[in-house]
């Protein structure tokens, strides 16, 4: 039985943990990481790793995003995890989408993003642009372009990212350790005893575990999303991250813009079944040329177990409007689980002066992580 002592003890080893880790330490103080798992297994790892900034909610949200994105930059420079792709291309296939994209664009949140017509098509190598060929351009009327986002894949990035926390930055981690309870500054867990002068739980969908007494009364309810990668044709490059109209029509970025609301209303009766399932097409790619393709949102107390082959069905057809590919083979398939709430992107829960409870309840956590962290921080150490 160890009994050592921290200024802060983190519970959980996603991105949420892992970014108050880094944000601890760059305040000089001395961490801990305790993880149930060997390595974490959450929706860390089951995420794309579409680091994004366009589309997420006005406000904290995006302010968070983009301090993320600029902290996942450095580090990855830092702990070696390649940036596999950069920029996001979302396609505009209704005349309502282009609404969207060109209102986007008069907010301060568009300022970097750019709109091309169908007409400017033709250009787009010329601007710099690689790739175009790999998708349907001509199935849209416009395409919003913005530079903010990249792609890391997660199920290494974030094992990189613990390993560069405990070797280069002194993060002690605990793996296969589960903390049962915590009286004060003194933890229980399942191998040890610990002491912290501050302790944050980042238990992610774990809502029934530690953390229940202090976030049950935000209602969370459990996302299950349906993920996919895909075998497509040799040679296939993608110029980018990809979305369309549904993802408009979705994200808080875009979809609180006035304008969103008949994009929304026409997407529900051309596509009711994508809404029932809550499919929007995102597509991005590894660095073996694979395709990461999802994803349905299905909301509820508990994580749906069974992954359906319809959703799987539409999500596929949906790719191949979107994507010129000839053939594909699914090689993987997983479903992975967010909590989720209406209320707000994120809640910091200040249960004492020495506890407080991080969870992202929006399904943004790899992109706002970071910004999450320093928020909590600047608030709490000052
Ligand atoms: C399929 C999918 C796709 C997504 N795509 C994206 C995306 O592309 N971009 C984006 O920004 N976001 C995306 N998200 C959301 C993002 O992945 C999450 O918001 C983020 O990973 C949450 O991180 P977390 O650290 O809170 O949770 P998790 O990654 O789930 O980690 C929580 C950890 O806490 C541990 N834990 C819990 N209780 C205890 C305990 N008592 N003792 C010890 N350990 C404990 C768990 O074992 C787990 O390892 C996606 C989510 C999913 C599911």
């Amino acid at each position: 039985m160890t009994n050592k002592n921290y200024d802060l003890l983190v519970v959980g080893s996603g991105i949420v943990g892992l970014a108050h880790a880094y944000e601890a330490k760059k305040r000089g103080l001395s961490v801990a990481i305790v993880e149930q798992n060997a390595s974490c297994t959450g929706a860390s790892i089951r995420n794309f790793g579409f680091v994004t900034v366009s589309g997420q909610s006005s406000r904290d949200t995006w302010r968070r995003a983009v301090y993320s994105a600029q902290v996942w930059r450095e580090l990855a420079a830092l702990a070696g995890i390649k940036i596999l792709h950069q920029g996001t291309w979302i396609l505009c296939q209704r005349p309502e989408a282009v609404e969207v994209a060109q209102a986007f664009l008069r907010t301060p949140m568009g300022a970097d993003c750019k709109y091309y017509p169908q007409a400017s098509y033709l250009n787009l190598e010329s601007l710099g642009f690689t790739n175009t060929g790999s998708l349907h351009l001509e199935n849209s009327l416009g395409l919003l372009y913005s530079p903010h986002e990249f792609r890391v894949e997660s199920k290494e990035a974030i094992p990189q990212l613990a390993s560069y926390l405990q070797n280069e930055m002194g993060v002690d981690f605990y793996w296969k350790t589960e903390v049962l309870s915590i009286e004060g500054t003194s933890v229980h867990t399942s191998n040890n005893r610990l002491n912290a002068e501050k302790i944050v739980m980042c238990p992610g969908a774990q809502l029934t575990g530690i953390a229940k007494p202090y976030i049950e009364k935000h209602d969370l309810k459990l996302c299950t999303l349906q993920m996919l990668r895909v075998k497509v044709q040799d040679g296939f490059v993608l110029p980018g991250s990809v979305m369309t109209d549904n993802s408009l029509a979705r994200y808080l970025g875009w979809s609180e813009l006035p304008e969103a609301k008949v994009l929304q209303d026409r997407i529900a009766k051309e596509m009711p079944e994508y809404i029932k399932e809550g499919i929007h097409l995102i597509v991005v790619q590894s660095a073996d040329g694979s395709l990461v393709v999802g994803d349905s949102h299905h909301y509820g107390s508990s994580e749906d177990v069974f992954a359906s082959e319809r959703i799987e069905k539409l999500i596929i057809e949906l790719m191949y409007r979107v994507l010129n590919i000839t053939e594909h083979a699914v090689v993987e398939r997983w479903t992975g689980v967010y909590p989720s709430t209406n209320a707000y992107d994120a809640l910091i829960e200040k249960v004492s002066s020495t506890m407080r409870v991080a969870i992202v309840s929006s399904g943004t956590g790899a992109s706002t992580a970071f910004g999450l962290a320093k928020d909590n921080f600047d608030e709490w150490l000052g």
